[in-house]
Parts: structure tokens; C-alpha cells; sequence
């Protein structure tokens, strides 16, 4: 490979359709992926950043099962709603398309016809894990066992989660199907697998010795360890309906295995795009002068460094990655990320929740990458971020030279006399920021770019600090000018390198300085003239920016400080899933012992209403009510504090047993007991007759 190829293929890990995208996801691969595709396009090259749903699989099913619906309609609502949210939150791809797609079940069988014809495929017929109930065979996700190799409990039939080690069904240690929880049989069936060992001396020479230097060492290790073990052959069918078709004889019931199909969904979406495009596809995967780079997490490791080449080269027509730099995982507040458990800030109500605030998050996961390892991500962290350093570093710095410069000469940069020897350095460093930048993001090291771009606000700030032009404007006019050209030239540079960064923000700053964007469209609100779209390379090679006598327009604050009520109502609603969490884990408890009749007959339950209720001093649980059983008039003490206010009660209808012995709680006699159960969230509701009816009727 080059070191200037003439195109980029980035690939952005295929989203699975069975739910929307989290920050996960989003830290883990689509943020660096973006930041990589629009760098590589800000800096001239021809790039193709390709993704799109991965639509198939054993989860799908078994959530339509649960659901009581098709495959198809839940691939085609989470096809959308994620597809929406990448758009909204500014993931660039050329082409988002998704593996139902006709154009991807065609280059998926074609593939797989010519790895057939070519002989390089074993096909076998093997035993594997049947369910007799639900008349089914049990791959990957339909089964769960004990990890051979760690012991997890909870390993799945294609991958253990904990320790991260790719499995066969067979594998597991007391395996059970996850549609019945019946033990599984075994049955014969015919399948195809792809010799993974006979691509062994491949994989070493490729990337054991050709990557050693240049892969993150997260990857190459996890390889490694990998190819050390030694590579068994893998099935690429499954016994499915969901899929796609196997085209060959016998393979009639039989599709694809999703880790077959999946990896070629990169390939059938740059085809569609280039068709669209009216460009030829094939030199974007087959053209070795063509530079391939897979942005993954670090569960998908193994599909993109071994089984996804060795299907590549076994083709024998295609290129290799040049690299793969996948990611550790973030985890939240503390704990995992879990789609299933609603651990998770949902992309969908991010957007929502903090509108127009996508460079906010793009930074913070940026700035907090789990590059090298597993990361943490807590909103308290998030704004700090935003108040910090975007808020009080990169907005502060360009409020403040847009405000001086209208308030000082009408926002016309003006003309810079000599320059001090501050400002020759302040000059010079501006121009010495691409490559540094520059070298970060070639090296996938984007959290380090991140604070390099960062680092160019601050000197800005620090430059104003010291020059303190608000002072110096009283009294030396000269001097100042040539301060707020030399702080002028620093914000247009922010405006282009925050691009791929902070890509909202470059536009309004671009706005704002009237530089016209990328695509040549010529931001002209009120100005008379305009500079000149800005090349990331002109930020080092030319001397003046943003030239004397232009006109920038007015100032419009770039971010806007995030108060304690806004994280503490995000951290409240994380709370919430973890209760409801809780109570779903919650053990039903076994039958108590029988009773008789007669003594069922001992308790008196009668219909009462909450006169009055107010709190038990120094108690969080109790209130002390007064209500009315239609007998009497009593004093009750009831644990609900946490869940009602006395407000609440007062005036509702309520189960109450009026014949329990009474006792003294806090001094106060209670006689009785209020029926209550409790909901999923963990909140007590209270058993009552669903219309009201007379005080003191027995309930039997
Ligand atoms: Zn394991």
C-alpha cells in the first residue's frame, strides 16, 4: 500500500436491526469512522464510507417470534429508525443500505457460488443441537450453554460474550434451547464450511508479520491469540428460513450463515452507491492501489481479521484491509451496555432530548474514546466536557473574537500591522496544527486528534489572555488591529480543522466568518464578500486565512452551558430501567402452604377510603393515615412514603385488613393493614375495587 492511495473504502460495522443504535455503538465505531471519512474527504481523497443493516440472523427471529410478528417487519422498523438517527446525528455514509436488499442477496450468492465452483468450501454432514419441540435445528443464538472456555454460564451457541471466544453450538457445556429450554437432541444435517486452517499460513504471513506495527495491539493480540489456537473449519449455512437461500444442490431450508453474508454487505452497498453515482464499483475492492480500512468493535475482531479476508482471498479477486482498528467497549454509569436489560443512551432520545447538541456527544465520546481499552461513560463527564472545554475553551475563544470584532470595526477584519514575535509564533503554530492532527488520525488515535484540535482553541484563548486587546484598545488602536487579525486567522483555522470533529459547528463558525462550506455553496446572509471555501492543507501552507477588509457576520454562540437538572434528569431515567430491571429479575415466590376454608374465613377484609394522611416524622417509609372501613373511623401506619405522597392517598379507596392484631409502629398504634402489590419500576399500587363501592363491604 502506498502511502497516498488513490481511494478509500471505509466500512462502518453493519448495525444489527434488532434495536436502535446506543452510544456503544456509536464511541465503539460509527463517531471514529465518521471523523475518518470526512477527514479523508476534506483532504481530497475519493472515499466510499459504506454501511448499512445487517438484517438477518437467529436474534431477529426469535424477537418476531416473541413479538407475534414477521423478520421482515422488524428489520423494516429498526431498518428506519436507525437509518434516521445516523442522518440526524451526521454519520456521512455515502451509501446506508441494508442486507434484505435484492442487489445484496444477489452478491452474496454469487459469492458464494464462486468460493463453491472453486472448491474451496468442505461440506459435511455433521451432528447438530435439535429442539423435537419446536421441529427446529439450534445454531448460534437458539442455544445457550456453559463457555468451554471460561465457564460463563450464558455463552451463546456461536460466541461467548465474556471471554469473547467464537464457539460452535456443539461446544457448550450443558447446552439448552433457547425457544423451548428443552435439553437438545442431535440430528444429522449437511452443511458448508469454509477451512479456516488451510488460510493459516496466509494469516500469519498477512498479518502476524505484514501488520505487526501498524494494527492497535488490542487487535493484533486478539488475533493471535487466535491463529496460536488454531483455526478450525467454520460452517457458513445454517438450517433457517431467515436468510439468504444457499445456492447450491442440497441446500434446500438452508441459508447463509450471517457472518457469511454480513462481511459482503460492504460489498453489495459500494456496489448500489456506485450505480446511483454512475461509477464503477470495482476499483473500490479490487484495485490494490485502493486503501480498505474496517471500523469495528472489538466482538467483531475475529469476522473482519480472519473469516472476512479468508473468504477475500479464497475469491482470489479482491483487496485485503489495510487495517482494522476496532475499538474496546464503552460501558455506562459503571456498567455494561445491554441492549436487552434498556442499559443504554438511546441515539433516538439523545436527539431528542438535547436537540441540536450532536457535536456534544460526538465530542465527549470522542474525547473519552475506548480506544485502547474498555472506557466509561457518565453524563456527569458529558458536562464537563461541554462546560469545560467546549463551552468555556473553543466557544469563549470565537465569541470573543467575533464580539471585538464587531463591536471594534464592524465586523471587517482588519489590517495587521507588524507582527511581535508572539505573534510570528502564534502564526506559525496554527500552520503546524494539520500535521499534527493529521498524525493522530492516520494512527486511528482519534481522542489524541481530538485535544489537538482542542489545543489550537486554548492557545487561541491564551493568546487574547495575554494580549488582553480590550485594554490595549484605549490605547493603541495599531496594536489591536493586528492582535484581532492574528486571533481572526486562528478561528478560520478552528473552522476548518473542527470539521470532522465537530462538523455542525464548523458549519455555523464557517457561518459566522462568512468562509464559504465545502460544497461551494456561498454563505451570503448580509455579507458582501466572501472568502473563499477552505482546504484542510491551506490551514499549513497559506499565510492569511481570513484577509483584511472581509466582512464576518455577527456572533451566535456556538454551545450553551448543560445545567446540574439536565444530567440529573438523564442519570433519573437510568435509575428508572435499573429498578424496572430489578423487579423484572424479581423471583416469583413459590405457593405457601395450604390453607382451609375456615381459615381463609378468619380474615376480615373490607373496603375502606383514606380520609386523611400525613408523613411519620423522621421516617422515609411510613405514612399515618386515618380511614374509613365503614366500621369505624381508625388510625392505620402503612409503608408507603416512597411511593405516595399523603397528598396522593388522601380521598382513595383501598383493600384494608381490619382484624389484624394491632401493633405499635413509632409509637403510633396502627390497626390494620392496607393491601398493596407493586409495580415492574418497583412503585407500590394499591389493590383496590376497580369502581368505587360502599365502606366497610367485605371483600371474600
Ligand atoms: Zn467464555
Amino acid at each position: 500500500m502506498s502511502t497516498h492511495p488513490k481511494r478509500y473504502t471505509i466500512t462502518a460495522a453493519l448495525p444489527y436491526t434488532n434495536g436502535p443504535i446506543h452510544i456503544g455503538h456509536l464511541a465503539g465505531v460509527y463517531v471514529p469512522a465518521d471523523i475518518y471519512a470526512r477527514y479523508k474527504r476534506l483532504t481530497g481523497n475519493d472515499v466510499a464510507f459504506i454501511c448499512g443493516s445487517d438484517e438477518h440472523g437467529v436474534p431477529i427471529t426469535i424477537k418476531a417470534k416473541k413479538e407475534g410478528v414477521t423478520p421482515q417487519d422488524i428489520v423494516d422498523k429498526y431498518h428506519a429508525i436507525i437509518k434516521k438517527s445516523f442522518v440526524d446525528f451526521g454519520i456521512t455514509f455515502d451509501n446506508y443500505s441494508r442486507t434484505s436488499a435484492k442487489i445484496h442477496h444477489d452478491t452474496a450468492q454469487e459469492f458464494f457460488k464462486t468460493l463453491n465452483d472453486k472448491g474451496e468450501f468442505i461440506e459435511e454432514t455433521t451432528e447438530q443441537l435439535y429442539d423435537e419441540e419446536a421441529n427446529q435445528f439450534l445454531a448460534d443464538r437458539f442455544v445457550t450453554g456453559t463457555c468451554p472456555k471460561c465457564g460463563n454460564e450464558e455463552a451463546y451457541g456461536d460466541q461467548c460474550e465474556s471471554c469473547g471466544s467464537s464457539l460452535n453450538a456443539t461446544d457448550l457445556i450443558n447446552p439448552k434451547s433457547a425457544i423451548t429450554g428443552n435439553v437438545p437432541t442431535l440430528k444429522e444435517t449437511k452443511h458448508w464450511f469454509l477451512p479456516l486452517d488451510k488460510h493459516e499460513d496466509f494469516l500469519k504471513e498477512w498479518i502476524l508479520k505484514g501488520h505487526k506495527k501498524d494494527w492497535k495491539p488490542n487487535v493484533y493480540g486478539q488475533v493471535k491469540s487466535w491463529i496460536d489456537d488454531g483455526l478450525r473449519p467454520r460452517a457458513v449455512t445454517r438450517d433457517l428460513d431467515w436468510g439468504i437461500p444457499v445456492p447450491a444442490p442440497g441446500g434446500e431450508g438452508k441459508v447463509l450463515y450471517v457472518w457469511f453474508d454480513a462481511p459482503i454487505g460492504y460489498i453489495s452497498a459500494t456496489k448500489e452507491w456506485a450505480a446511483q453515482e454512475g461509477k464503477d464499483w470495482e476499483p473500490y475492492w479490487k484495485d490494490q492501489d485502493t486503501k480498505l480500512v474496517h471500523f469495528i468493535g472489538k466482538d467483531n475482531i475475529v469476522f473482519h481479521c480472519i473469516i472476512f479476508p479468508s473468504m477475500l482471498k479464497a475469491e482470489g479477486s479482491y483487496i485485503l484491509p489495510d487495517n482494522v482498528p476496532a475499538n474496546e467497549f464503552l460501558n455506562l454509569e459503571g456498567n455494561k451496555l445491554s441492549t436487552s436489560k434498556n442499559w443504554a443512551v438511546w441515539l433516538p432520545d439523545y436527539l431528542e432530548d438535547f436537540p441540536n447538541q450532536q457535536d456534544v456527544l460526538r465530542y465527549a465520546l470522542t474525547a473519552n474514546a475506548p480506544e485502547s481499552k474498555d472506557n466509561d461513560f457518565t453524563w456527569k463527564d458529558f458536562q464537563a466536557r461541554n462546560n469545560n472545554e467546549l463551552v468555556a475553551i473553543f466557544g469563549n475563544f470565537i465569541n470573543r473574537v467575533v464580539v471585538l470584532t464587531n463591536k471594534y470595526y464592524e465586523g471587517v477584519v482588519p489590517k495587521a500591522s507588524e507582527f511581535s514575535d508572539i505573534d510570528n509564533e502564534v502564526l506559525a503554530a496554527i500552520k503546524a496544527y494539520p500535521a499534527v492532527i493529521e498524525s493522530s488520525i492516520e494512527r486511528y488515535r482519534f481522542r489524541e486528534a481530538s485535544q489537538e484540535l482542542m489545543n489550537l482553541a486554548r492557545l487561541g484563548n491564551k493568546y487574547l489572555a495575554d494580549e488582553e486587546p480590550w485594554k490595549l484598545i484605549k490605547t493603541d488602536e495599531v496594536r489591536t488591529k493586528t492582535i484581532m487579525f492574528v486571533a481572526l486567522q486562528i478561528a478560520s483555522a478552528l473552522a476548518t480543522l473542527s470539521e470532522p470533529f465537530l462538523p455542525f459547528t464548523s458549519i455555523k463558525l464557517k457561518k459566522i466568518l462568512r468562509i464559504a462550506l465545502n460544497n461551494n455553496v456561498i454563505s451570503t446572509e448580509g455579507g458582501t464578500t466572501n472568502e473563499e471555501s477552505q482546504k484542510w492543507s491551506d490551514i499549513s501552507t497559506k499565510d492569511i486565512l481570513i484577509s483584511s477588509g472581509h466582512q464576518i457576520g455577527k456572533g451566535e454562540l456556538l454551545f450553551s452551558k448543560i445545567e446540574d437538572k439536565t444530567i440529573d434528569a438523564q442519570l433519573e431515567k437510568l435509575e428508572a430501567s435499573k429498578k424496572a430491571n430489578e423487579a423484572a429479575n424479581k423471583v416469583i415466590e413459590p405457593q405457601k402452604d395450604l390453607i382451609t376454608f375456615e381459615d381463609f374465613t378468619k380474615l376480615d377484609m373490607r373496603v375502606g377510603t383514606i380520609l386523611e394522611a400525613e408523613k411519620m416524622p423522621k421516617t422515609k417509609k411510613l405514612l399515618i393515615l386515618k380511614v374509613d372501613t365503614g366500621i369505624d373511623t381508625r388510625t392505620i401506619v402503612s409503608g408507603i412514603a416512597e411511593s405516595f405522597s399523603p397528598e396522593e392517598v388522601v380521598g382513595k379507596q383501598v383493600t384494608v385488613l381490619v382484624n389484624l392484631a394491632p401493633r405499635k409502629l413509632r409509637g403510633v398504634d396502627s390497626e390494620g393493614m392496607i393491601l398493596m402489590t407493586e409495580t415492574p419500576e418497583g412503585k407500590l399500587v394499591f389493590v383496590n375495587p376497580d369502581t368505587a363501592v360502599k365502606n366497610g363491604l367485605q371483600i371474600s
